[in-house]
């Protein structure tokens, strides 16, 4: 899957001229730990009908109920500790601003960010940095009523139980335990199996369950927890209505068939009913059923997941976790990729590539891309920006799979990205970080789209080529070929006629950061001493030296010093475009010739070595930014308007909300369990 390529429609001029008042926004939040929190923006929503945006009311409603089940699955201990912070976090009588208090807030941060006390990537536990004593005082002086005390617990009874969970770093010190050699399931704290279910036992019961030669076979296991009935035997306990998580599956029922009179197709509707049948009972061929119908309702503006989806939280990779998103296709990014593809032709013809390396006939593609409404349980807050579903292999095999990306996101990402100091730091000027500001990410899209839509699927091999030459140059020059293609057109008039690009001005900001990015910038993502492995990192790298050596004669582009750190400068643009053709043309008829020699070269000789004193100053000063590695989101609260009759007449946005009041209103109003 290539998730990382999304086209992204943020501010194209199509959007522009609906948008009405804007909600108060900001793409950054509070960062915390490691953590980042990002806002991203439901752009188009206040464009829907009243019915789509009714039925994405309730289907985000059935998203966020099963909140608690990712919580319970990822630790057995998981919720009664959120509990219990919560219950100090909201009333504490000592200072708000004292070190405990202080170190209790990040710790529970933490916990909601992770859906429990391990993290929620490497996934070993994180540690308080205060004392169990002073937390032992702080729970003491909280009304009992609020903790989650067992029948006949007091508060130090409690205190023994959790306490060694939370404070102790050799008690249930993975949640995921993958070594090779341990127990993993022993060893591992998720909540998948009963404690005391060994690896052994585990594997021998789904292996007696596999059907030998069924060609269609469900996903055994995948939804329930593995438990051990009073006479010793092991037993699936389900995860449906009136089962295991029933409490919070019959809310996500109840939610999913207030949407379903609201759904834009039939098709629709008869997703939701095999997906509540789903829920109702647990039957697994039926949710393949479901899958496949999902996977084939295509028309809807309006999608959504809602059920155990991915199975990377089970040692065994069996059990899968809960997530869900509610999304809606964004129209104008479709459009805008339709644009390009309809006009195909047209670029093909006019390419700088030498003629009998053009296609005669050539097809566009274009990407479906979605914009997230909601995040839910294995989705937030870090969350993925595409999707690839469903996941079973036989499904997938004879009927395909939905496969998005999920614009809104990347878009955040992008957003927080330009605030987070690396244009300040890098960029030469104001007048260049304003150009970047003004039009840097409309002109990323662009480049993806061009990229994605066209550069790949222009050009043609010649017919006694064979088409695996380059070897492992193949996918470098792959890539090169598609951003040459991208970066060729995107000064080209016919963005500007085909209403693409808002002036002649706009592509200069993609030529600037595509140069800084491949002479500097990247270079961030390399150790020390290292050189550059990755294809599409070693395509900017050669795209990037080979255009800056050519033009050095006539100082298209020059490496500046300013008070002792290096720059970009770009000095012509018109230029560099004639460079970018020069390399497309070269790097076209390597490809179509099949010129192996030809394209080492240009690889090794551009695209692979690092300058290690550049690479030594990009990082220092990189340093000096202290970037969160990990970054979230806050979702957006979504408030219904409702008539006398309590019909709704409106559903509108509200993006202010922070991110602990979310975690603590989340807790508040959808537990189920
Ligand atoms: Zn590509």
């Amino acid at each position: 899957m290539v998730l990382a390529t999304a086209s992204v429609a943020a501010h194209s001029p199509a959007t522009a001229q609906q948008a009405p008042a804007e909600p108060a926004f900001a793409y950054t939040d509070e960062s915390f730990a490691d953590i980042q929190m990002l806002r991203y923006k439901v752009e188009g929503f206040e464009g829907l009908t009243l019915k789509q945006k009714t039925y994405i009311y309730y289907l985000q409603e059935a998203a966020l109920h099963g909140r608690d089940i990712l919580f319970d699955q990822n630790g057995r201990y998981n919720l009664r500790i959120r509990q219990l912070l919560e219950a100090v976090y909201t009333h504490y009588n000592g200072s708000h601003t004292d070190a405990f208090y202080t170190q209790l807030g990040e710790y529970l941060k933490r916990v909601w960010f992770s859906s429990g006390i391990h993290h929620h990537y490497g996934s070993e536990k994180f540690l308080p940095a205060f004392k169990p004593e002073q937390l032992r005082q702080a729970l003491q002086s909280v009304s009992p009523a609020l903790l989650p005390l067992q029948a006949g617990q007091s508060v130090d009874d409690m205190c023994r139980e959790l306490f060694p969970v939370m404070f102790d770093p050799s008690v249930m010190p993975m949640r995921v335990n993958q070594k090779d050699g341990d127990d993993l399931l022993l060893t591992s704290a998720c909540n998948y199996y009963a404690p005391g279910i060994t690896q052994q036992e585990a594997e021998t019961f789904y292996a007696q369950r596999k059907a030998p030669a069924d060609p269609h076979p469900v996903m055994t296991g995948m939804n329930s927890r593995l438990e051990r009935d009073p006479w010793g035997s092991l037993t699936e306990n389900v995860w449906r209505t009136g089962g295991l998580y029933g409490g919070a599956i019959s809310r996500i029922v109840d939610n999913l068939l207030k949407a379903r009179p609201y759904a834009d197709t039939p098709e629709q509707q008869h997703v939701i009913d095999l997906l509540v049948q789903v829920y109702r009972t647990g039957d697994l061929r039926l949710f393949d059923t479901y899958s496949i119908s999902w996977l084939k309702e295509t028309e809807g503006l309006v999608d959504f997941t809602n059920y155990f989806t991915e199975t990377y939280g089970d040692p065994l990779g069996l059990k899968a976790s809960w997530e869900a998103i509610v999304n809606f296709k964004n129209v104008a990014a479709t459009r805008r990729a339709q644009a390009l593809s309809d006009n195909a032709q047209w670029f093909e013809d006019h390419s700088p590539v030498a003629p009998e390396f053009r296609k005669e006939k050539v097809k566009g593609v274009s990407a479906k891309v979605i914009t997230a409404a909601i995040l839910g349980g294995d989705l937030y807050p870090s969350t993925a920006i595409g999707i690839n579903l469903p996941n079973s292999d036989w499904v997938r095999r004879e009927h395909g799979s939905k496969s998005v990306t999920i614009g809104n996101l990347t878009d955040a990402y992008n957003k927080a990205a330009h605030g987070n100091g690396m244009d300040r730091e890098f960029v030469i000027d104001d007048a260049t970080r304003h150009l970047l500001a003004q039009y840097g990410d409309l002109c990323d899209d662009l480049h993806t789209d061009l990229h994605e839509c066209l550069g790949h699927g222009s050009g043609r091999l010649l017919p006694t080529t064979d088409p695996d030459s380059l070897r492992s140059y193949a996918s470098t020059i792959e890539e090169a070929r598609a951003d040459l293609f991208g970066l060729y057109y995107l000064a080209d008039d016919k963005m500007l006629e085909l209403g693409l690009t808002p002036n002649a001005e706009a592509y200069k900001s993609q030529y600037y950061s595509y140069m800084m990015n491949g002479l500097m910038t990247q270079l961030v993502r390399i150790k020390p001493g290292l050189q550059i492995e990755e294809a599409h990192m070693r395509n900017r790298a050669l795209i990037a030296r080979w255009v800056l050596e050519k033009g050095r004669d006539k100082r298209v582009v020059e490496m500046v010093k300013r008070k002792g750190k290096t720059y970009v400068q770009v000095n012509d643009y018109a230029a560099l475009r004639g460079l970018f053709g020069s390399l497309l043309a070269e790097v076209q008829r390597i490809k179509s010739e099949g010129d192996y020699e030809a394209a080492r070269r240009l690889v090794e000789d551009y695209g692979v070595k690092v300058d290690a004193n550049l690479h030594k100053e990009v990082l220092a000063r990189y340093e000096r930014l202290q970037l969160k590695p990990y970054k979230g989101f806050i979702n957006p609260v979504y408030h219904a308007v409702r008539d006398a009759q309590g019909h709704i007449t409106n559903v509108t946005l509200d993006y202010t909300e922070s991110y602990d009041e979310q975690m603590l209103r989340y807790s508040r109003d959808y537990s189920g369990l």
